[in-house]
């Protein structure tokens, strides 16, 4: 205890010696390098002082900056840092909050929120306007000028919280021998769901509520079920779809306070084992008795095993985190429950990113590994709450999440080892290019509301596997957007434009690679056309061959571009940004995509 004070005296005295003086240094600014000579800045986060360690809250233009990693780890957010998009993620409470270096818009749960200034990398670190932080944020925030601190409160009465919206927070699944309980959690209670028992899966809507489980994919292994999906099927639907793997009876209730709904499937066809090793508690047993010492340092030594791991004979049970390279290079993780195992696959980046959903430090050290080889660049171990495991692969990668004889073993395998019918839709412009403008709209946001809406809906089906070039405002290459298609290996390109010419011309063209052997191409754009003629209305100009259009021309697979309507004219600008039109107008291009996939196996 003594010591404890000592250390405690001895910090406070060093950063009282570090206040006070004024000392000039020099920032780098997004690479300028700016002398700087203002007196320190303390920074308080719910009353208590912050250690900032790189970088003081500085002021700069007379605003005041501070460190957005310790504001936020401080209230107990997530934070994320991309170093290649320059995007900092924080998942604060059920917001999350997306930043990107020097772009003056953020993202608070993918609504645009306008920053006075944006974020600045200085010296290595993300800093941002306190005015974003209390305004965008709503957080209480004060600069006191004369005593060099700024002080940030969280507000007390949880106001952050826009609305009563539920938010779904999580699936969370256990398997007994005789059932499945899949249960699903919001912030705040959910009603009116919808449940619809199909023989292949069972899918659940969730009316006026938010995801915040877009992506997350919890693959669950056992008898009843495969795969759990979750989407944002409409602006205020959530929906949770069940792969099954065998038809089941499903019974539903809500828990008192409706902030969970309980689904329980029991087999149809009155088999009820569940193949051993495969409960979802397995691990409890024998944790103790494993983590004792010594553990931790046979750990390095064998995490690299080469093959030797191959066979997944059922009798091998390793006691820590090992690696096999391969084709389908994996992981074996043991103690791990599945269940809670969130997997993020952020494809675009190549990063799969395993959140273990408990403190495993003790069988998983912290570690970073280098395999050094075709498949996995390197695999990133990090305990902060819950154990991450962070792997960047090589090559794009899905995986499978099974597990036998109390591990978990998350298989990497190529998309088309796993998909039948994948499509890959591009969200035309982004970022910096506006794409065509007029008519008080510009390009890019239109595209974006029609992408995202196709999205939903390809999403929500199983059959299909979409990929996105992108899903927020951000300026992606073309080269980034036809290449990402093809290390994919899609079976479709689905490029969402829109057109500009002179304002009195109208109407929609679907664009198709001329290809001499291949004519699938062609075909689904006449699909698509017609289908979106048919149902919306628009003018037809037909579908047009080009070869001069590098996401068609570059493309491995049929490739097709959509131009739905000319921003140039003022009554379809307004039209083809419509909701009610965009929501038409996706339902069709989804059922003509379903319908091109026929036509693809063929
Ligand atoms: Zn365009």
């Amino acid at each position: 205890m003594r010591k404890k004070i000592s250390i405690m005296l001895l910090v406070g005295y060093l950063i009282c010696q570090s206040r006070g003086m004024l000392q000039a240094q020099t920032l780098n600014i997004d690479g300028q390098v700016v002398a700087y000579s203002q007196a320190p800045i303390e920074l308080y986060v719910n009353q208590k002082l912050i250690q900032t360690t790189v970088m003081d809250p500085v002021v700069i233009d007379n605003r005041v900056l501070v460190p957005s990693r310790e504001v936020f780890e401080a209230m107990g957010a997530k934070v994320g840092w991309d170093n290649a998009t320059k995007k900092v993620t924080i998942e604060y409470k059920n917001q999350t909050i997306i930043l990107i270096v020097n772009d003056p818009k953020a993202f608070i749960n993918g609504k645009v929120a306008e920053m006075d200034v944006p974020g600045k990398n200085i010296n290595g670190k993300v800093m941002i306007p306190i005015r974003f932080v209390s305004e965008a944020m709503g957080m209480n925030v004060k600069w006191d000028s004369a005593n060099r601190s700024v002080w940030i409160d969280e507000p007390v009465d949880g106001s952050t919280e826009v609305t009563q919206t539920p938010n779904v927070q999580n699936v969370v699944t256990s398997a007994k021998s005789t059932q499945f309980v899949a249960s699903i959690v919001a912030s705040s209670a959910m009603k009116d769901i919808q449940v619809f028992t199909q023989t292949d899966k069972v899918i659940i809507d969730i009316p006026n509520s938010k995801s915040l489980l877009n992506r997350t994919i919890a693959p669950v292994s056992n008898m009843y079920v495969a795969n759990i999906r979750t989407s944002q099927f409409t602006a205020d639907t959530t929906r949770v779809v069940l792969d099954l793997n065998t038809p089941v009876n499903v019974s539903t209730n809500y828990s008192s306070d409706c902030k969970s709904f309980h689904l329980t499937l029991t087999s149809k066809n009155g088999s009820s084992a569940l193949p051993e090793g495969d409960t979802s508690n397995g691990s409890s047993n024998n944790d103790s008795s494993n983590n004792g010492s010594g553990n931790t340092g046979s750990e390095s030594g064998d995490s690299n095993t080469g093959e030797s791991n191959n066979g997944t004979s059922s009798g091998t049970t390793s006691q820590t985190m090992t690696y096999t390279a391969g084709s389908k290079p994996k992981l074996t993780l043991p103690g791990i429950t599945t269940s809670k195992v969130k997997v993020t696959d952020d494809y675009r980046n190549k990063i799969l990113t395993l959140d273990l959903g408990a403190d495993y430090s003790k069988t998983i050290p912290n570690k970073v590994l280098k395999p050094n080889d075709a498949y996995v660049d390197s695999i990133t171990v990090e305990t902060k709450g819950t154990t991450k495991v962070k792997i960047v692969t090589n090559k794009i990668y899905t995986y499978n999440l099974t597990s036998s004889n109390n591990q978990a073993v998350f298989e990497m395998v190529r998309p088309k080892e796993k998909y039948r019918q994948i499509v890959v839709v591009d969200i035309g412009h982004g970022g910096s290019d506006s794409g065509a403008v007029g008519n008080g709209l510009r390009e890019k946001e239109i595209n974006f509301n029609q992408g995202m809406a196709l999205y939903r809906l390809l999403e929500a089906d199983s059959n299909i596997k979409v990929y996105m070039t992108r899903e927020t405002d951000v300026y992606e290459t073309l080269k980034f957007r036809a290449t990402l298609a093809n290390e994919i290996e899609a079976d479709l390109f689905v490029s969402i434009h829109n057109n500009s010419a002179s304002s009195t011309v109208t109407g929609t063209e679907t664009l198709y690679y001329p290809s001499t052997t291949d004519k699938r191409g062609e075909k689904i754009a006449k699909l698509v056309q017609d289908g979106i003629i048919k149902t919306c209305g628009t003018k037809d100009r037909g579908i047009k061959p080009r070869t001069d259009l590098f996401v068609l021309n570059s493309t491995n697979m049929p490739a097709i571009l959509i131009e739905t309507g000319f921003i140039s004219n003022a009554s379809e600008a307004q039209l083809i940004n419509n909701a009610v039109f965009i929501d038409k107008w996706a339902k069709s291009v989804y059922g003509s995509i379903v319908e091109g996939f026929k036509l693809l196996q063929r």
